[in-house]
């Protein structure tokens, strides 16, 4: 139960509200979801891919990217004026579920749709905006994340990585680390350090740059998964040039940027949908052997994964709401992800134990593979955007408990 005291949205416990009003996906979304299904049948039919677990980390696909913006899929949100399509966050938020729920091959433009469009929109300058966002929309600009280093992933303050000012523009260097699909991707933002670390102000003195990783400079170098895939990379800068047009927003509110930034990071359906895939197999292979051979608890079990991703869709599709509001929902983002990665972990063992099918990392496809791919992945989970502890703490601080 709520009560507003002093315009903040309580509980009677006095406790501040978790997550924002839920919104309600407007009927004539129902046709945009239908015209979504009915292209992404069209695209397995042809075999154009197979579904996979966490597509947006591994399933690089520029073919398909192209294809989801031809039909006005990407950069959605964008103004029509930089090349966009003037769309709503909740309609977008239509078009993700549906590919993430499908399995499909989203990751080369997923991170420059999620949050670096919405980013440019918000701090980047006209001759920026214009530079970017209309090859974002059309599928064929993509982006990384400069954020983590070695010794600096939740602690982002500590980057050591510095800017050092020079003729006409900075010079970058030092080391990004994690960083996924920079071996494909065109660009990212880095945050580096502008000024001395302060210990007394730890968050001044950091700024972002709009860093194309094709600059002299830079150098990616592989960072391979166990399974020997390509996905990470580590990035070295020695003394790259970054014109002065290339710095991001504001030098010096490099903390405030990523933060909001990271908003957007965390609180998608690709939060709690990563695994949804092989939720959809298990259910399938379940139902293959007969409802004489599933007991009971199993049943249970796939009664209660089944709901939660509902619960889960509630709260994401709230938090979707108000960022389209202008709000800046940190909290319940944060809140999101925690349970959604949890969850989506909690699929991986079910799936496990309740169907006798040996991962396969070599099949083409079907639930073995499915189930391979989230075996390996699964320990990212809840370490990318932010590890569960670290978000924890966020949610305990905004809840005033420490
Ligand atoms: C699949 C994947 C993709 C990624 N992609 C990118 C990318 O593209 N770009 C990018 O910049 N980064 C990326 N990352 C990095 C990711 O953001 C970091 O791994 C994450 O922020 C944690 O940082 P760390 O690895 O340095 O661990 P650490 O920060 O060293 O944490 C180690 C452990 O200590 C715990 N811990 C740390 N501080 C606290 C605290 N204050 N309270 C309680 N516990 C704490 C953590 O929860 C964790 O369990 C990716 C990571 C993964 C797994």
């Amino acid at each position: 139960m709520m009560t507003t005291v002093a315009g903040a949205s309580t509980t009677l416990t006095g406790l501040p509200e978790l997550v924002p009003e839920p919104v309600e996906l407007p009927g004539h979304l129902a046709a945009l979801r239908a015209e979504v299904r009915a292209f992404l049948d069209a695209e397995r039919a042809s075999g154009a891919w197979t579904p996979r677990a966490d597509v947006w980390l591994s399933g690089w696909d520029e073919g398909f990217s192209r294809r989801l913006a031809e039909r006005g899929w990407l950069g959605m949100t964008i103004p029509v004026e930089y090349g966009g399509h003037g769309r709503g966050a909740l309609e977008r938020y239509v078009v993700t579920e549906e590919l993430l729920a499908a399995g499909a091959p989203v990751a080369a433009h997923w991170v420059a749709d999620r949050q670096i469009g919405p980013s440019l929109l918000r701090h980047g300058t006209e001759e920026q905006r214009r530079a970017f966002l209309p090859g974002i929309a059309r599928g064929e600009v993509y982006f990384g994340i400069g954020m983590s280093e070695p010794d600096s992933g939740s602690d982002l303050a500590s980057v050591r990585t510095r800017a050092e000012r020079v003729d006409g523009g900075w010079e970058l260097s030092g080391t990004k680390v994690w960083t996924s699909g920079a071996h494909h991707a065109h660009a990212f933002f880095a945050l580096v350090r502008t000024a001395p670390k302060d210990d007394a102000h730890r968050h001044a003195g950091l700024s972002q740059f709009l860093v194309e990783l094709d600059r002299p400079g830079v150098e990616i170098r592989p960072i391979p998964l166990l399974t020997g895939a390509h996905h990470f990379n580590e990035v070295r800068f020695d003394r790259v040039f970054i014109p002065d047009e290339r710095v991001f927003g504001e030098l010096g509110n490099g903390w405030a940027q990523v933060t909001g930034e990271l908003a957007f990071e965390r609180s998608g359906p690709e939060r709690f949908l990563s695994t949804y895939p092989l939720l959809a197999a298990l259910v399938g292979e379940l139902r293959a052997t007969g409802s004489g051979g599933v007991d009971a608890g199993t049943r249970r079990r796939i009664g209660s994964l089944v709901s939660r991703v509902w619960t889960l869709r509630t709260m994401s599709l709230a938090v979707a709401g108000a960022l389209e509001s202008g709000q800046a929902p940190e909290l319940a983002a944060a809140l999101v992800k925690d349970l959604g990665t949890r969850y989506e972990n909690e699929i991986v063992d079910a799936a496990r134990l309740l169907v006798e099918i040996p991962p396969d990392p070599g099949a083409e496809g079907g639930f073995a593979r499915l189930l391979a791919d989230a075996v390996l992945h699964a320990p990212g989970f809840t370490l990318r955007g932010g590890t569960n502890e670290v978000l924890r703490g966020i949610v305990a601080r905004g809840m005033g408990l420490r």
